[in-house]
């Protein structure tokens, strides 16, 4: 049996499957518990059930945005610390701001760097949890 009570829950929520794919190959060594939303309803359903310890978030969604999942989360105190990284196809002078004011923890351009990106998803995981 699997033991994923145990292990860390990390939910990516991405419309598009090939970029789900490659965002979970870049995890896997991490050994996380991945859970997978393909648009803002999915996403806050499955954050809801699920609590997981990172969201990462893309920003271009059909109907609801990233950004505005991501600030119905941080609504809720259960995700107010919660650890969400924006990923963006393109990012336009101002954008970044934009993010962190919706309540983004980082940003991430697309296409991701396949070997930073499992090492910002450690190093946020072991902020979020740091306690304090
Ligand atoms: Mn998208």
């Amino acid at each position: 049996m699997a033991e994923s009570g145990s292990q860390v829950k990390v939910l990516i929520v991405e419309d598009n499957p090939l970029n789900m794919r490659l965002i979970e190959m870049t995890l896997r060594t991490g050994g996380y518990h991945l859970l997978r939303a393909a648009d803002g309803e999915d996403a806050l359903a499955m954050a809801r059930k699920e609590k997981p310890s990172l969201i990462i978030m893309d920003i271009q969604l059909p109907g609801m945005s990233g950004l505005e999942v991501t600030r119905l989360l941080r609504r809720s105190p259960e995700f107010a610390g919660t650890p969400i990284i924006a990923l963006t196809a393109y990012a336009m002078k101002g954008d970044e701001t934009r993010f962190l004011e919706a309540g983004c923890s980082a940003y991430v351009p697309k296409p991701i760097d396949i070997r930073k990106f499992p090492k910002l998803v450690a190093d946020m995981l072991s902020r979020g949890s740091g306690g304090g």
